[in-house]
């Protein structure tokens, strides 16, 4: 059902008046985790103001370690809703397990599958009984096959609205915290319809490198960039060295508007 053959053009998805997959890159931006009030709604309004689409924001996190910060969990989702009252903004977060699907689904408007979840055939299935879009991220060290594979799970049960994100894999490599292969971006034009979105945040997880593999992405052919931003990084509970200061990502959204007219 992924793929190009069974569909011979490629899939738009909708949401609330955003396009995704319709031609024109699109832009998913926001913190890592949602932390407060004032800090979700001062990243929403400055996405918006540079010309942002969507809103990401954690709210159910999947941390490498159990003391490390875990998230707002509901009260991150109630945040994030109040953000896209105030802005218009579509928003877009993680759902970690089955048993929070349903409440994670009743806020957003794009569910988020995490790179560690990409293999959690329990929720794929779940996912795929839903009729919402979902952005389906690779596995830390999934094949592309592999991925494609965890979209069908979705894709079978009869959700059709799925987006798949490359966030960059596990390689020897040590100076990026993953390996960003934006090769995947034209072996998937190739081989599927879905969209495809780019997160250079994680595939870097430097603030430094996020900027120039944006542009390379968009000029790779991705349907979108979904990357993280902060109003004071150095204080962010989570991917503060990747996250980039609302200043940053507004000199980013000009440079990408030269060169590709994302908005
Ligand atoms: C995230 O988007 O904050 C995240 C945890 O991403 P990934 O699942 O790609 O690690
Ligand atoms: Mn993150």
């Amino acid at each position: 059902l992924a793929s190009r053959s069974f569909h011979p053009e490629p899939s738009r998805i909708e949401v609330r008046g955003v396009e995704i997959g319709g031609g024109r890159p699109i832009m998913m931006a926001g913190p890592c985790s949602v932390e407060s009030r004032e800090q979700i709604l001062e990243s929403a309004h400055a996405v918006k103001a540079a010309g942002g689409n969507i809103l990401r924001g954690g709210a159910f996190k999947p941390r490498s370690s159990p003391y490390s910060f875990q998230g707002l969990g509901e009260e991150g989702l109630k945040l994030l809703a109040e953000a896209r009252d105030e802005t218009g903004l579509p928003i877009i977060s993680e759902v970690m397990d089955p048993e929070n699907l349903e409440l994670v689904a009743e806020y957003v408007d794009i569910l988020q599958l995490g790179a560690r979840n990409m293999q959690n055939f329990h929720l794929l299935k779940k996912i795929g009984r839903i009729n919402k879009p979902v952005m389906l991220k690779r596995g830390l060290s999934a094949t592309i096959e592999e991925w494609l594979m965890s979209a069908e799970y979705i894709l079978s049960e009869g959700n059709p609205h799925v987006i798949l994100c490359e966030r960059g894999i596990r390689t020897f490599e040590t100076h990026t915290r993953n390996t960003l292969d934006l090769s995947a971006v034209p072996v998937i034009k190739h081989l599927s319809h879905l969209p495809i979105i780019v997160d250079p945040s994680h595939g870097t997880g430097i603030c430094r490198y996020v900027a120039p593999m944006s542009r390379a992405a968009i000029a790779a052919g991705a349907d979108g960039l979904m990357v993280e931003v902060h109003p004071k990084p150095e204080e962010a509970l989570s991917d503060g060295p990747q996250s980039l200061t609302l200043e940053n990502f507004s000199v980013l959204m000009d440079e990408l508007a030269s060169i590709q007219g994302i908005e």
